[in-house]
């Protein structure tokens, strides 16, 4: 028979301390004999092991969820028009990168290199577009930054963990979310060394920042102001951390052709030569960027080595043009069109219209957004007279668009602005 030692009594079972099952006291008020010690252990371990079977399972699902490269680039044309070499590279690295995300709750210790993407290419041709319809079909937080806006600690501008603010305001602070969002900084291109311009003293918005920015590419945990801007001492700050975060950078990399040029060892076509085999070779060149020509433009190598998928997209011509008004799922002619539909009124753009609207946009070199705002100027009467005097059609041919966008002083208005 077990002899009586201490006197004390399990909380648990009621069991007295004894040599077979001693009781110890674990806080103050509370005695936990061995047996029942052992019982909350063995309960505790079968919890955990659970969930981590629920947790394993649930990266089976998500691995799952996650698109496979061609169903991405599938989505995406539905939205892009042309930019095929950069859509194919974007969904190769986003299906990866994922899959990297997801494999980090499993119990493999196989660590895949998180594959930041970098697209160079002129201003509106979509590359802002194509990181925003990515976070779209994943359903992931997605934030746009302007890298130009960015500066070091200690200079006017915004810290650059505040470009994490957005991120986690597009998730409602939600930290887990915002750890595997998108971000996409746009204008990484201006952020490049200027050491060849004797003007700028201090490199400023360059280099410091390329410096800074590295930090949060290759992941770690920083802290970010909770409204963005400046950090100061009294705030809080949130740790997020951003090894799962994918980074996309844009940028125009204006004159890169002529790095590529010199890498290449040819010579893009100067002045006198004719305007469409320049314009050929320009696109072309770009489309054999590599990464020392981002060196040559003032990347510095770090960040490149943490940008290691690169893609460029292709100029946008008059037929590329034409697409995008009426092809992608959200074309803006099928906007309106619908929000006519909505007052029951059928609209019609004729295929003169359209030719010339791409042609003024050609016209006054604003290139895809500029799409946008000659139709918005053209239907500004349509929107305000039709709802009143409902009409079964209303037809927009080429010659309601050149008066409609002299009526509006269209030229005028979009040079001055
Ligand atoms: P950027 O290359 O400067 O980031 P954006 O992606 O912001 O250009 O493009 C500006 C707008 O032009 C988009 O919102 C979209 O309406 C239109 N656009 C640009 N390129 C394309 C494209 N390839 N396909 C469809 N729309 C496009």
């Amino acid at each position: 028979m077990a002899t009586k030692k201490t006197g004390l009594v399990c909380s648990m079972c009621g069991a007295t301390d004894s040599s077979s099952n001693p009781v110890v006291n674990i806080l103050d008020g509370l005695n936990l004999c061995t047996d029942c010690i052992k019982f909350i252990d063995d309960s505790r371990d079968r919890q955990l092991t659970s969930r981590k079977k629920v947790a394993a399972a649930k990266g089976d699902a998500e691995t799952s969820a996650v698109p496979k490269p061609q169903e991405i680039k599938e989505f995406l044309d539905q939205y892009i028009i042309g930019q095929d070499e950069a859509k194919k590279y974007l969904s190769v690295a986003v299906y990866n990168h994922y899959k990297r995300v997801n494999q980090a709750t499993s119990s493999d210790d196989v660590d895949i290199e998180k594959s930041n993407i970098i697209l160079v290419g002129p201003t509106g041709t979509g590359k802002t577009l194509l990181a925003k319809t990515i976070a779209r079909l994943l359903d992931v937080p997605f934030a746009i930054v302007d890298a130009t806006v960015l500066t070091e600690a200690g200079y006017v501008g915004e810290d650059i963990e505040s470009l994490l603010t957005r991120l986690l305001q597009a998730c409602d602070y939600d930290v887990e979310r915002a750890e595997k969002g998108i971000v996409f900084i746009d204008e990484i291109d201006k952020i490049a060394r200027k050491s060849d311009n004797p003007s700028i003293t201090r490199d400023v918005s360059g280099e410091g920042v390329q410096q800074g920015l590295l930090k949060l590419l290759e992941g770690s945990t920083v802290l970010v102001p909770p409204n963005g801007g400046r950090k100061h001492p009294e705030q809080k700050m949130i740790a997020v951390d951003t090894k799962n975060i994918l980074f996309i950078c844009g940028g125009a990399f204006d004159g890169i052709e002529r790095k590529i040029a010199a890498r290449l060892n040819t010579h893009v076509v100067g002045y006198g030569h004719d305007e469409s085999a320049r314009k050929r070779q320009r696109e072309n060149l770009m489309r054999y960027v590599m990464p020392q020509d981002l060196k040559s433009f003032g990347l510095i190598p770090e960040i490149i080595g943490r940008l290691p998928v690169l893609t460029s997209l292709d100029p946008l011509d008059k037929k590329a043009l034409r697409r995008i008004l009426t092809e992608p799922k959200n074309a803006i002619v099928r906007q309106y069109k619908k929000l006519f539909l909505l007052d029951g009124v059928e609209l019609e753009f004729t295929d003169d219209a359209l030719d010339m609207i791409v042609d003024k946009a050609v016209e006054y070199k604003l290139g895809a957004r500029g799409l946008r705002s000659i139709v918005e100027t053209i239907m500004v009467d349509p929107m305000y007279e039709v709802p009143s005097n409902p009409v079964k059609t209303f037809t927009i041919d080429a010659g309601y668009v050149k008066s409609q966008l002299e009526k509006a002083h269209f030229e005028k208005t979009t040079i001055a602005g």
